[in-house]
């Protein structure tokens, strides 16, 4: 593209030029393990063999790099796979890493339980406490801080901009994994950090039928790391998973804009509710970090959590009461989602720092209408 299209036109257009040999509007499912070589060595355009690149990945990598903004874009067959190779390009043993005290369970398990044995050590700390931070940072060994805004499932807003000048100030790789917001809400280069982590299996897909992860990374040496190792280990996307999330990507704009406007009717309805103790949704004025959500993100996405009065029982039952709501894992598709962390996404981290108390359910709010998922929770509720 010549001209420096708008986010809603990338959305649909980085990367997806029409086939040459038939015109086809979209870029095919190039579902081969191999591709014939003219003469020996002598590619005919520019691909061996999939492991190392398919033209349905690039197709999709192409569109990555361009809706983060960022230089070179790569995708994985999972966000822990995307993570995995990350950490991987970056550390060796004896480094340190920092990370938010409410990430992703998935990635506190990946850093501590595979990273650590082969000797990388890590701290987790309250990232929106940049005191906390700078003081977690040791000189010399810690070589990446990892953030996560809005973190999960507390939805707490850490600042990027900030996070990223204490990281870099320290000489570090600050990483922020941009999955709850989507790159339609929330930008993280743009703020200074170097390295973007997604796993598309939420959002960007949408329609919860394809895991998928994602790195876009600026620096040119970091990304020739990354991707040799995709090479080399081989935790690639399939040509069929990546052609999906690019179609899924397509409405990431629109799918967003309803996601946070049912998001935000229904914490304001929640809101009011005396058997909900707390409603976690940055779109909220009393949010800890509304002020900051709105300087750094252009929507408060369709993640909302709340806590029960009535403890873990109240929690449960709620969770389980819903019909429209299922009960599953997972986030981010256009279907609506309850998860109890305690014992579901978050069960990782039971008995460390990280553990999510148990009277709490997360939400994903997806697409539906307003009217019949408000109904659907009204139901699950205690009666007022
Ligand atoms: C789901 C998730 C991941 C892991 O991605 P997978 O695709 O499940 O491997 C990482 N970070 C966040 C914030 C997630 O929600």
């Amino acid at each position: 593209m010549a001209r420096k299209h708008k986010f809603d036109t990338v959305a649909i257009h980085a990367g997806q030029a029409f086939d040459p040999t038939t015109g086809a509007v979209i870029p095919p499912i190039y579902q081969t393990s191999t591709f014939v070589q003219e003469s020996i060595g002598e590619l005919r355009g520019g691909y061996e063999y999939s492991r190392g690149g398919n033209p349905t990945r690039t197709a999709l990598e192409t569109l990555l790099a361009a809706l983060e903004g960022g230089k070179h874009g790569l995708s994985f067959a999972s966000g822990l796979a995307a993570e995995d190779t990350l950490l991987r390009a970056i550390l060796s043993p004896g480094d340190h890493i920092v990370l938010g005290n409410d990430v992703y369970g998935g990635t506190h398990r990946l850093i501590e339980r595979v990273h650590g044995p082969w000797g990388v050590r890590n701290t987790t700390v309250e990232m929106s406490d940049l005191r906390a931070v700078e003081q977690a940072i040791i000189p010399g060994e810690t070589k990446v801080l990892w953030v996560e805004t809005p973190s999960n499932p507390l939805m707490k807003i850490s600042d990027i901009a900030e996070l990223a000048d204490i990281g870099h100030r320290a000489g570090l790789v600050v990483v922020v994994d941009n999955t709850f917001a989507s790159p339609a809400l929330q930008h993280p280069l743009a703020h200074g950090a170097d390295v973007v982590v997604h796993s598309t299996t939420k959002y960007l897909g949408g329609h919860s039928d394809v895991l998928g992860g994602a790195l876009i990374i600026n620096d040119d040496e970091l990304a020739e790391k990354a991707r040799f190792l995709q090479f080399a280990a081989g935790p690639v996307s399939a040509p069929l998973d990546a052609w999906l999330t690019i179609r899924g990507i397509k409405t990431l704009s629109v799918r967003m804009d309803r996601h946070c406007s049912n998001a935000q009717a229904i914490a304001e309805h929640l809101d009011r509710h005396p058997a909900i103790s707390a409603v976690y949704y940055p779109g909220l004025p009393g949010h800890p970090g509304h002020e900051l959500a709105k300087q750094q993100m252009s929507g408060f996405g369709g993640m909302i959590s709340i806590a029960f009065a009535g403890g873990a029982k109240a929690a449960r039952k709620f969770a389980e009461s819903m019909t429209l709501f299922q009960l599953a894992e997972s986030l981010g598709g256009v279907e609506s989602l309850v998860n109890y962390p305690s014992e579901m996404t978050h069960a990782s981290v039971r008995g460390t720092a990280l553990e999510v108390p148990d009277n709490v359910v997360r939400l994903s709010v997806g697409i539906e209408d307003i009217a019949d998922l408000i109904d659907d929770l009204d139901r699950a509720l205690p009666r007022k």
